[in-house]
């Protein structure tokens, strides 16, 4: 067994991650120096994807960006395209399996790009991995894990003793507990298929147990092995899939490889509701990406699913967009009007308080605390050379972060409608007043010029500058 944090690490001591098989907030080390591999279970490809589906792909998108800065990352995200809910919409609508997966696997990199999800490394296909599969189900079945029963393979549970430590369930409690149906050919009830047989019409390949297919948990097993190695640093995923997924994942790596450890962090995002209530096809409450980027910009979808701790739970309701699109308007804001000049972004830094709260158990709401005090900064700056100069940090806190990827504006051309936004109104007096301090009367007319043509009328008071839209 390879005992966790065994090697200090001098590039990236700070990092701290939420691990959920020590079930706490440890610093992160890799398994080799300078590397880290990465592992999310990414999408089953027989619809569009939800928004909910949307946050483990944008909350880990961000942890990669992060990670990118220090050390040389291998990050894999796979796509399942073999699965019976694929079979099931196949025999629904009539089209071909390929074709169905062709098309969402096309619709899921399209709606992750326009959150600003930059694409894996790896993007590694169930189906391109079968041999792979099989090779790791003969290896359980010679070291005992698994056996055989009526053309499946089941991994045999008892086998395992660590199984129940990452979901921190006691195996006898939940035999005891049990309603699941065992199977004829199960020797016990949580025994679960790594190896099924299929039909004629279903998809199938040829095996030492006859034509079949996998199980969904081998399938990450052997994906992960193949590109990530052995041992993989990170491993993540949304909550729901800690049991019986990824337990069941781990037992089967670990297993296969002596005891070795499958993942050295474990990462869970939380679950993602909508109104206070589940999101779910049946209560009609599903918001496809695919629908909602026709109309919200990807980037004010992108901060919403940031806007809580990737651990949290995340109700979704009307005003989570229009917050998250205010708050963008005052970045846009900020920048708007500046021309940075490249080497200027080239030479720009994120401040350490943004980095710090990433570092943070990737904490993007503090992140976004930061940048917004960025904001401020630029807003009451008045010396021209310091304006680019923080403004090429906005910048580059929105490279790490995925935001300020528009001209600020074609941003407000195309997306307040004429109207100027209530942040974006307070930065422009914000700016106004400190061109006033600063005896830059220039400035100051021109700013009241530009609200009053935006029919936004100011009346400066004891208590500050107070306006109104006429
Ligand atoms: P699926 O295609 O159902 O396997 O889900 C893909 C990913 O989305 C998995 O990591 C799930 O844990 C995650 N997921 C599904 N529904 C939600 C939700 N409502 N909130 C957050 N994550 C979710
Ligand atoms: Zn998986």
């Amino acid at each position: 067994m390879i005992a966790f944090f065994e090697q200090p690490d001098r590039e990236f001591m700070t990092l701290q991650l939420h691990d959920t098989l020590q079930g706490k907030k440890v610093p992160f080390v890799p398994l080799r120096k300078g590397e880290v591999t990465m592992y999310l279970c990414g999408p089953t490809v027989y619809n569009y994807a939800h928004i909910g589906n949307a946050r483990p792909a944008v909350v880990f998108d961000l942890l990669a960006r992060l990670l990118r800065r220090n050390y040389k990352l291998v990050f894999a995200r796979n796509i399942t395209d073999v699965d019976d809910k694929i079979n099931a919409a196949s025999v629904e609508t009539g089209k071909p399996i390929n074709e169905i997966t062709a098309q969402y696997i096309k619709a899921y990199n399209d709606d992750m790009g326009a959150l600003g999800v930059l694409p894996p490394d790896v993007e590694p296909r169930a189906t391109q991995h079968i041999a792979e599969m099989i090779a790791m189900i003969e290896t359980l079945i010679k070291k005992g894990f698994a056996y055989e029963a009526e053309g499946h393979v089941l991994f045999d549970v008892s086998s395992n003793g660590s199984y129940g430590t990452l979901s921190k369930r006691d195996l006898r409690e939940m035999i005891a507990g049990s309603r699941v149906e065992v199977a004829p050919y199960k020797k016990a009830a949580h025994d679960f298929v790594l190896w099924k047989p299929s039909t004629p019409e279903l998809p199938g390949w040829d095996s030492p147990w006859g034509r079949g297919r996998p199980g969904w948990h081998i399938e990450c097993s052997a994906m992960a092995e193949k590109h990530l190695g052995t041992t993989i640093d990170i491993h993540a995923g949304g909550r729901d899939l800690v049991f019986p997924h990824h337990e069941n994942e781990m037992a089967q790596s670990s297993c296969a490889h002596d005891g070795a450890p499958f993942a050295r962090y474990w990462l869970h995002n939380g679950f993602l509701s909508m109104d206070q209530t589940k999101m779910s096809k049946s209560l009609g409450n599903v918001l496809l990406v695919h629908d909602l980027i026709k109309t919200v910009p990807g980037e004010v979808i992108r901060l919403a699913l940031l806007s809580a701790h990737y651990k949290q739970p995340l109700d979704w309701s009307g005003e989570t967009l229009e917050s998250a699109r205010r708050m963008l308007d005052r970045l846009y804001g900020a920048v708007q009007g500046i021309d940075v000049p490249a080497e200027a972004r080239a030479a720009a830094e994120v401040p350490s308080e943004l980095i710090e709260a990433l570092e943070d158990d990737l904490n993007s709401p503090r992140a976004m605390a930061a940048f917004f005090a960025l904001a401020k900064k630029l807003n009451k700056e008045t010396d021209e050379n310091r304006r680019i100069e923080l403004a090429a940090e906005m910048y580059a806190c929105g490279d790490l972060m995925g935001f300020l990827g528009s001209d600020p504006d074609t941003w407000f051309a195309g997306h307040v409608q004429g109207d100027l936004a209530a942040e974006e109104i307070e930065a422009l007096i914000e700016r106004r007043n400190a061109a006033k301090a600063g005896r830059d009367f220039e400035t100051a007319d021109a700013i009241r010029d530009q609200l009053l043509e935006a029919g936004i009328s100011i009346q400066d008071g004891r208590d500050g500058t107070t306006w109104r839209r006429s």
